[in-house]
C-alpha cells in the first residue's frame, strides 16, 4: 500500500467524480504506509489527554475510538470534549468515533468523617436506611451503603469487596436494619468506596437517573456508542434500546460483562447488544482472577461466531501510567488479544491519568501490527450466513485469500455486509463504503474494516468508480491494483448481486 500523504492534494483524472465534502468525512490513515491495521483502539479521554495539542497527536497516531467515561466526566466537559475531538478530525483529514462509557447503578460504602481501620477476624456492619443511628455497638465499627436493597440480596456466607477488591469479608449474620461481616482481609476504609459482590444476584435497575441525564447529552451530541455498565441480562440492553429509541437514536449498544451473572448469560446479552466489552477490571474482582482468561477467550470466540464486535479492556498497559515502555507481561496481554481476533484493544486510565498516552498506543499499534501480521487462518466457517448474499460474502473472503494483496471493497447503507465480512477474519483489508454519515462513524469499531463516506449513485458502476477514485486519491489503493467487489449490478434491467474481480483503473 503507498504512502497516502504523496497523494494528498494531487489532483489526479476520475477527480470531477463527485465527492460529498470530503474534508468532513476521511479516514486518511496516517499510518498506512505500507500497513493496514485491522485491530482497532480505543482511548480513554481525560486530564492528560484532553488538549488539543494531545487530541491531536493520538489522532494523528491511529487510535480509532475515543471514550467518554461519565462516572468522571460533567456534561459541560462532555460537550466540550466532542467539540475538540470534531474539530480536530477535521484539521488532521481522519476521522474517529465517540463512545460514550454510561456507569450504570453502582453500590457503595457510606461517608466517613476519617478512614476505619478494618482489622482481620473483627466484625463490621453496613448499615440501612433508618438504621444508621445505631452505630456504634460494642466497638464494633460500621458505615452505611447508598442500596437500601443489600440486606435483601445478601445472605449468610456470601463475600463483600471493599475499594476494587482490596478489603475483603464475609457475611456472618443478617440483623434488623444491618448486615454483620467479618473482615477477612484487613485495610483501611475511606469515604464511599465501591462495594464488589461475587456470585451474588443483585437487584439494580440497569440505568439509573443520571445515566438517562447523560444518554439525553450523548444524544444531543451524536455519540456512536453507548456502553452500558454491568450488563447482567439482556433485559438490560433493551431498557437502554427503548430510551434511544424514543429518542430516534440509531447509536449502537456496547455491553460491558462485569460479573458472573453475565458470564452465564454471556450468549443472549451478544444477542440483545451490538458489541460487548471484556471489562475485565471489575471482571477480576467479581471472578477468580484464574478464571479471566478463559472468559475472555470465550467471549472474543463467541462475539465473533454470533457476528458481534468484541472489545478487550482494562490493564492491557497498566505499568505505562508511569513508564515509558510495557512490561513483558503486557506485551503478551495485547498481543493475546490480537491473536485472539478481538475487534478492538482499549486503553483507560493509561490516557486519562497516565504521562505516556502517546507511548501507549503505539505500544498498541507496534504489537498489533507484528500479531497481524503472522494471521493466515482461513475465512470462519463457524459464522452462520443465511442469505445467498450472505453466504457470497465467505467465497469473496476465500477468494481474497487466493489473491495477492488484493482488497474487498463493499458498499453499505445497513452495516450489514461490513460487519458480517469483519466477522468473517479474511487475510486483507475491507473497504466499507456507505452513504450514511451516522454508520459510517460506526463501522469504526469493527475489525479489519475501513469505513468510507460517499454518495451512492443510481448506477452501481457509477458508485463503484467513485469508490476506486477515492481510494487512489487517499493511497489507499493504486491503479492496477485488484480489489474484490461486492455490488448491485444491473442486468438489463435486473438488479442482481455480483462479487467482481477488478483491477483499479479510473475513468479518464
Ligand atoms: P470501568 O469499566 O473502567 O468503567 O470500571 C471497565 C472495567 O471494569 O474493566
Ligand atoms: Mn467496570
Amino acid at each position: 500500500m503507498s504512502n497516502p500523504s504523496e497523494l494528498l492534494g494531487d489532483k489526479r483524472k476520475g477527480d470531477e467524480v463527485a465527492l460529498p465534502d470530503p474534508d468532513t468525512h476521511i479516514r486518511l490513515n496516517p499510518a498506512a504506509a505500507g500497513k493496514f491495521r485491522r485491530t482497532k483502539i480505543i482511548f480513554t479521554v481525560g486530564p492528560s489527554t484532553a488538549s488539543e495539542a494531545k487530541l491531536r497527536e493520538l489522532i494523528r497516531e491511529g487510535v480509532d475510538i475515543c471514550r467518554i467515561n461519565m462516572a468522571h466526566a460533567s456534561h459541560e466537559w462532555t460537550r466540550e470534549i466532542i467539540t475538540r475531538v470534531r474539530k480536530i478530525c477535521k484539521e488532521v483529514g481522519r476521522d474517529i468515533a465517540l463512545l460514550m462509557d454510561i456507569k450504570g447503578p453502582e453500590i457503595r460504602t457510606g461517608p466517613t468523617d476519617k478512614p476505619i481501620v478494618l482489622e482481620k477476624g473483627k466484625a463490621f456492619d453496613f448499615l440501612m436506611p433508618g438504621h444508621e443511628e445505631s452505630q456504634p455497638e460494642d466497638g464494633i465499627h460500621g458505615t452505611t451503603v447508598n442500596y437500601p436493597s443489600l440486606i435483601e440480596d445478601l445472605k449468610v456466607g456470601d463475600p463483600v469487596l471493599v475499594d476494587s477488591g482490596l478489603i475483603r469479608m464475609r457475611v456472618v449474620q443478617i440483623l434488623p436494619g444491618r448486615i454483620r461481616c467479618k473482615v477477612e482481609i484487613p485495610g483501611t476504609m475511606g469515604s464511599r468506596r465501591h462495594i464488589n459482590l461475587p456470585g451474588v444476584h443483585v437487584k439494580l435497575p440497569a440505568i439509573t437517573q443520571k445515566d438517562r441525564d447523560d444518554v439525553e447529552v450523548g444524544i444531543q451530541e451524536r455519540v456512536n456508542f453507548y456502553a452500558l455498565s454491568f450488563v447482567r441480562q439482556p433485559e438490560d440492553i433493551d431498557i437502554l434500546r427503548q430510551f434511544l429509541d424514543e429518542r430516534d437514536s440509531e447509536a449502537a449498544i456496547i455491553a460491558k460483562i462485569e460479573d458472573q451473572q453475565a458470564i452465564s448469560n454471556l450468549d443472549e446479552i451478544i444477542d440483545a447488544s451490538d458489541g460487548l466489552m471484556v471489562a475485565r477490571g471489575d471482571l477480576g474482582i467479581e471472578c477468580p482472577y484464574e478464571d479471566l482468561p478463559i472468559i475472555q477467550h470465550r467471549a472474543v470466540k463467541t462475539c465473533i461466531n454470533l457476528g458481534k464486535p468484541v472489545i478487550v479492556a482494562t490493564h492491557m498497559l497498566e505499568s505505562m501510567m508511569e513508564n515509558p515502555v510495557p512490561t513483558r507481561a503486557e506485551v503478551s496481554d495485547v498481543a493475546q488479544a490480537v491473536l485472539e481476533l478481538a475487534d478492538a484493544i482499549m486503553l483507560s486510565g493509561e490516557t486519562t491519568t497516565g504521562i505516556y498516552p502517546l507511548e501507549c498506543v503505539h505500544v498498541m499499534k507496534r504489537i498489533a501490527e507484528k500479531m497481524e501480521s503472522a494471521h493466515k487462518a482461513d475465512p470462519n466457517r463457524n459464522l452462520k450466513l443465511r442469505s445467498h448474499k450472505g453466504k457470497m460474502l465467505r467465497s469473496a473472503a476465500y477468494l481474497a485469500h487466493e489473491l495477492d494483496n488484493a482488497a474487498i471493497v463493499v458498499f453499505t447503507r445497513s452495516g450489514h455486509l461490513a460487519k458480517r465480512l469483519s466477522s468473517l477474519r479474511p487475510q486483507c483489508p475491507i473497504y466499507a463504503f456507505t452513504d450514511q454519515p451516522a454508520l459510517f462513524h460506526r463501522l469504526m469499531i469493527l475489525w479489519g474494516v475501513e469505513p468510507f463516506y460517499i454518495e451512492f449513485f443510481e448506477d452501481p458502476e457509477d458508485t463503484i468508480q467513485s469508490a476506486f477514485t477515492y481510494l487512489v486519491r487517499r493511497g489507499w489503493t493504486k491503479e492496477g491494483d485488484t480489489l474484490i467487489v461486492i455490488t448491485n449490478a444491473l442486468a438489463h434491467e435486473k438488479v442482481i448481486d455480483t462479487t467482481q474481480i477488478r483491477t483499479v483503473e479510473l475513468k479518464p
